[in-house]
């Protein structure tokens, strides 16, 4: 992880600041870098929810990204962090969108994916001789906790296999073209097999419906949790879809990842604020909570938490990490193994450049970290 070699720079930065979110940009290049090694995928797009800080935006659109865009306000925002983006480049997502926001996208010219037979059937007005890209639900979700699995009949996304003949239907009848499959079953998946499962559906799907010319797979590529994990072998992953891809020449490979490009180049910095011993619970305060950081609370999620300030001291003590919210439940890290703490000494949190910022809020009035880009 690239903030191990840049201690001295984010303590500095941490001197300076009260509570930050440091973005390292090589971090996020590499990431990007990877990911267009492999062959077989045409063409990539950022899923902007991830994190949306415009700067972020630019050093994407910089590499030749589109993006996916689960709203109309993140389209707009889009819109003024990049004001020359090329309409071609975004693609809409919407789940249970109004009526309205369909309207918008489509006489916007942008690529809509419809979720749902709702639309279609009740408003087939708004796609009547348009080209439109759909969601399947593939049946089988996965990811790294059940708020976050997509697939499946108890997940609120994408269309049954089981409407698809519906689908056919109903874009006959209005002249609609279909002309993309798209899937997202889930974030973090670690699971090679599930991918190619996936891909093999929808690859298997475009020989149903005459105008299917892509298929986009969605997010969910994984990042490294844990220092001493291993790495997503986004090499083999690469490999196994090159292979599939071979007997389908003519259908366009999409993928528009979030967490795999931001995820790992973002860390919060903040500090001690004090600490506490009940029985035998020791906690550590810091300076930022659920505000800024919310996926341990809504997942359960591990964030590496290290004391940047005692780096290489001995980790002889069993702590929890807490935020000053006034919420049981914000804690950032339970059980850890942490060296003696003193007020002031900086906490760095790993992981933060995806769905962090973008999810925080202003819940007790906090003051929300400044964001810098190294
Ligand atoms: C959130 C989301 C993504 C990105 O997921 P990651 O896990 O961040 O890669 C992609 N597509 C859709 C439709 C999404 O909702």
């Amino acid at each position: 992880m690239w903030w191990i070699n840049k201690k001295d720079v984010l303590l500095d930065i941490a001197s300076k600041t009260s509570n930050c979110i440091v973005y390292n940009k090589k971090s996020i290049e590499k990431s990007i870098t990877k990911l267009k090694e492999i062959e077989s995928i045409d063409r990539l797009f950022y899923a902007m929810k991830a994190n949306f800080n415009p700067e972020i935006l630019q050093i994407i659109n910089e590499y030749g990204l589109g993006f996916e865009c689960v709203s109309t306000g993140e389209i707009k925002h889009l819109y003024e962090s990049i004001p020359n983006i090329d309409k071609k480049k975004i693609i809409y997502t919407p789940n249970f969108a109004a009526r309205d926001d369909y309207i918008w996208a489509m006489s916007n010219q942008i690529m809509v994916t419809v979720d749902n037979l709702y639309p279609l059937i009740k408003w087939p007005e708004i796609f009547k001789n348009k080209e439109i890209m759909i969601r399947i639900d593939p049946g089988k979700g996965d990811g790294h906790h059940d708020h976050v699995i997509t697939g499946g009949s108890f997940s609120k996304f994408g269309i049954p296999l089981s409407d698809v003949e519906q689908i056919i239907e109903l874009s006959k009848k209005y002249n609609i073209s279909i002309i993309g499959l798209h899937v997202h079953s889930g974030s973090g998946i670690k699971n090679i097999s599930i991918w190619l499962d996936t891909a093999k559906k929808l690859l298997e799907l475009s020989k149903l419906l005459n105008d299917v010319e892509i298929i986009n797979l969605g997010g969910g590529i994984p990042i490294k949790e844990k220092l001493e994990e291993k790495e997503f072998d986004l090499c083999t992953f690469g490999k196994k879809l090159n292979n599939l891809k071979t007997s389908f020449k003519s259908i366009e490979m999409w993928f528009e990842p979030g967490r795999y490009i931001v995820g790992e180049s973002g860390v919060i910095t903040t500090h001690v604020t004090q600490t506490k011993q009940k029985d035998n619970y020791k906690y550590i305060g810091i300076d930022i909570g659920m505000n800024v950081l919310i996926r341990p609370a809504l997942y359960g999620s591990y964030h590496e938490i290290v004391n940047l300030t005692k780096y290489n001291h001995k980790h002889t003590n069993q702590v929890s990490i807490v935020g000053p919210i006034c919420e049981s439940g914000d804690k950032l890290g339970e059980n850890r193994a942490f060296p003696d703490t003193d007020e002031g000494d900086v906490i760095l949190i790993a992981n933060a450049g995806a769905y962090v910022s973008s999810m925080s809020s202003d819940y007790n009035l906090r003051e929300k970290p400044k964001e810098l880009i190294i």
